[in-house]
């Protein structure tokens, strides 16, 4: 009652403002209530679950998406402030391959939800039938801001709980699987989980483990993605895109500089000309960081053969993309080649009870060039998920878990295996 009357003493005096002396007429109002946050006033939190997905990004969403469908209890702690990472985060709203060679090859849950932004936006879908002439032209154009909102909504009717502006800080086994002990501002939460889903674009709860991971002398170069001089229309339009080299996401110290780095110098273009700054992502695209070493690594021989995995999990289609100081030459794959992603590659060599997906995934630099887009790491997200789910039922470890048993949930979600299509 007390609420109620402040909240309408609250409405008249904004409204009194917008009416100004002019009496003037009146901006529509709208207002939406959030739900209590139990114990918002302690500073630490404790939680059991079965999954623990740690990064919201590109694969990681989809990875914990596929766990709750698949009756496992979810939490997803993100760094950031939304979902979506590479794809919403850094602006690379142009998910791709999902087809290769005339038909589709990737689908389930990431490609429905891609599927269904670019629906809900009146947005256009490439025809998979037809091969492109340049591989980027069946890339699919999102609206960036939708994907978030709706990628939200997949988590909350899986049953996914939602940990934004918080990141494991240390990780211990335990008998039944993890503890893991994340920071938050102003919260800390400790969390008892079975098996852990590393989604972080770098493998930062393996290496967090101690477990062994690649790193490249030279990184590729990111991009910081902006617009000037016209408006950005999302879902329609790409926007401009500032090559910042040296650009890592390793840690908070170096995604600090890349970031500062990227917006000087699209300040110091402004400044050089007339245009104004239409639009600004809030962080850098980073291409490379940390890769795993996996109980099996992919090669680029693997990678450019189409090699057909007996564990394989998804198919994964891209050139050989590497970015380095002097740009990029993609090189296509040859005709009819489809390569594909092995269960092992995503399982940390000699670990129990965590895998990963997305660009992480163990692989040479040239392979990973073309594993690590945005299908590709959707697919494995969802893999990932559904060996992690199965594993909790079955009190295993996912690689232990009956390859044709993923496979099958997998594809009850949607998922295409290599040798379906
Ligand atoms: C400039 C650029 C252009 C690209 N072009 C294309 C393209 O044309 N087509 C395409 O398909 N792909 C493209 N890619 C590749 C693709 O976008 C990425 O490789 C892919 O999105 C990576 O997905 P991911 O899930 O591995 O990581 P991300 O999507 O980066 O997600 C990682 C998430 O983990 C979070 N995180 C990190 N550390 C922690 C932590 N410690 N605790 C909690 N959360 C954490 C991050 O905030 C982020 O949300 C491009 C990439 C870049 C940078």
């Amino acid at each position: 009652m007390i609420e109620d009357t402040m909240r309408n003493n609250r409405r008249s005096f904004l409204q009194q403002s917008l009416l100004g002396s002019a009496g003037l007429t009146i901006a529509s109002t709208s207002e939406v209530h959030a739900a209590p946050v139990p114990d918002a006033d302690k500073p630490e939190v404790t939680e059991q679950v079965d999954v623990l997905v740690v990064g919201g990004g590109t694969a990681g969403t989809i990875a914990a998406i596929q766990a709750g469908r698949a009756g496992a209890k979810v939490l997803l702690v993100e760094r950031g402030t939304q979902l979506g990472g590479a794809m919403t985060t850094g602006g690379v709203a142009f998910p791709g391959l999902f087809d290769a060679w005339g038909k589709q090859i990737i689908a389930g849950i990431g490609w429905d939800l891609v599927k269904e932004a670019v629906e809900l936006d009146q947005g256009t879908l490439p025809d998979f039938s037809k091969v492109p002439q340049r591989h980027w032209q069946n890339q699919v154009t999102i609206n960036q801001f939708l994907y978030v909102i709706l990628a939200e909504e997949k988590c909350a009717q899986a049953g996914v709980q939602i940990a934004y502006h918080e990141f494991p800080q240390a990780v211990t086994k335990t008998e039944g699987g993890w503890q893991v002990d994340c920071r938050g501002f102003g919260t800390r939460r400790r969390v008892s989980c079975r098996q852990i889903i590393d989604c972080t674009g770098g493998a930062e709860v393996v290496g967090l483990l101690g477990l062994p991971r690649l790193r490249e002398e030279e990184r590729q170069p990111g991009s910081y993605l902006f617009m000037l001089g016209s408006a950005h229309d999302p879902g329609r339009n790409q926007i401009h895109r500032l090559y910042v080299h040296g650009a890592d996401s390793t840690n908070s110290r170096t995604v600090t500089l890349a970031n500062l780095t990227g917006r000087k110098s699209i300040l110091g273009r402004l400044r050089k000309g007339d245009k104004r700054l239409m639009h600004l992502q809030p962080e850098t695209g980073f291409r490379e960081s940390y890769r795993i070493q996996g109980e099996t690594l992919i090669t680029v021989n693997d990678y450019r053969s189409g090699r057909r995995f007996d564990d394989a999990i998804c198919y994964a289609f891209y050139p050989v993309d590497l970015h380095t100081k002097n740009g990029v030459k993609p090189e296509p794959l040859k005709h009819g080649i489809i390569p594909t992603v092995p269960l092992r590659a995503l399982i940390p060599k000699d670990s129990r009870n965590i895998i990963v997906a997305g660009r992480c995934v163990s692989s040479d630099r040239l392979a990973n060039s073309g594993l690590r887009v945005q299908a590709s790491c959707m697919g494995m997200g969802q893999a990932a998920g559904a060996a992690a789910a199965l594993a909790v039922k079955h009190g295993t470890t996912p690689l232990e878990v009956p390859l044709k048993e993923i496979h099958d949930l997998l594809r009850g979600h949607g998922a295409i295996i290599p040798g379906d299509v």
